[in-house]
């Protein structure tokens, strides 16, 4: 079985990238599962504080860790935008294959400071971890947005490739994610912004290390595919399932009639989160 480490490299050399979907929950797990083994193709298990707190930090390690080895498939999880150093360390802790220090509301300094902290411990426990740092602001939340939520790092403020480059030498992180236009969540009346697609290449260049697309959810197809080929190599997607799943549990719940079977009632959301997981993985592993 190759490492995580190994399969993100590969990626790059490809140019291809790797599908990362949070889960609240087993449906949201078996979904994103089968959708990547119908296509072949390794993917990422993301869990947030918020996610990790109602299904457990350890029970996503466990359970991940479960399909991993039955299936001998490439399935691995991240502990995504970890606030504050206890968090990092907890999910560290709890065995997860890769875990992402946020510290992009700090100064670059103060950022630059933390998150290396966070790799020295990460590095002193599991040596194969992969450890992901940020800077640039794009928002806090996967949610439907009524517009771009303030603070947001958008034109002159989107990532500087000479700040990416600093912040990769002096943390020593494995993946570095930009701010290059992408927000976290859908903005519900208009269109998510473009991305600055020289900017990936630049920072790409002179980070050195591959790049990691936050707010995947609501970029179009072409954007990605650019994007991909410029030095993304791993793409997150949250908010187009929390969609999926919101929606198919609404009809579930409205056709169910006498039916009191979770399993039964849950059984459509699965198929929907399937299909936006096949669909996104089909583009990203073109
Ligand atoms: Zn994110």
């Amino acid at each position: 079985m190759k490492t995580l480490k190994q399969i993100i490299q590969e990626a790059d050399n490809g140019k291809t990238a790797i599908g990362h979907f949070n889960i609240s929950n087993i449906e949201g797990l078996w979904g994103i599962f089968n959708g990547a083994k119908e296509l072949n193709v390794p993917v990422i298990i993301g869990a947030s504080e918020g996610e990790r707190k109602f299904f457990g930090t350890k029970q996503i390690v466990a359970v991940v860790k479960s399909l991993r080895e039955e299936f001998d498939y490439p399935i691995f999880c991240n502990a995504d935008h970890c606030h504050s150093y206890e968090s990092f360390k907890e999910a560290v802790d709890a065995g997860f294959d890769a875990v992402i220090y946020d510290g992009a509301k700090l100064s670059l300094d103060e950022n630059i400071k933390e998150t290396k902290r966070c790799v020295e411990y990460a590095r002193s426990v599991n040596p194969e971890i992969v450890v992901e740092g940020e800077t640039g602001y794009i928002g806090d939340s996967s949610k439907l947005l009524d517009s771009i939520p303030d603070g947001v790092a958008m034109n002159d403020a989107m990532t500087k490739s000479e700040d990416a480059e600093r912040f990769v030498k002096e943390t020593g992180v494995d993946l570095f994610s930009p701010a290059v236009g992408n927000i976290h969540g859908i903005l519900k009346d208009i269109a998510n912004p473009r991305l600055d697609i020289e900017r990936v290449k630049v920072i790409r260049e002179k980070a050195g290390v591959p790049l990691v697309l936050h707010g995947g959810s609501g970029i179009a197809d072409e954007d990605f595919v650019s994007a991909i080929k410029s030095g993304i190599a791993i793409v997150h997607i949250n908010t187009e399932i929390r969609i999926a799943y919101k929606e198919s549990a609404k009809e579930s719940f409205a056709n169910c009639g006498e039916e009191i079977a979770p399993y039964k009632i849950m059984e459509k959301s699965v198929l929907a989160i399937k299909d936006v997981v096949k669909k996104r993985l089909e583009l990203f592993s073109k």
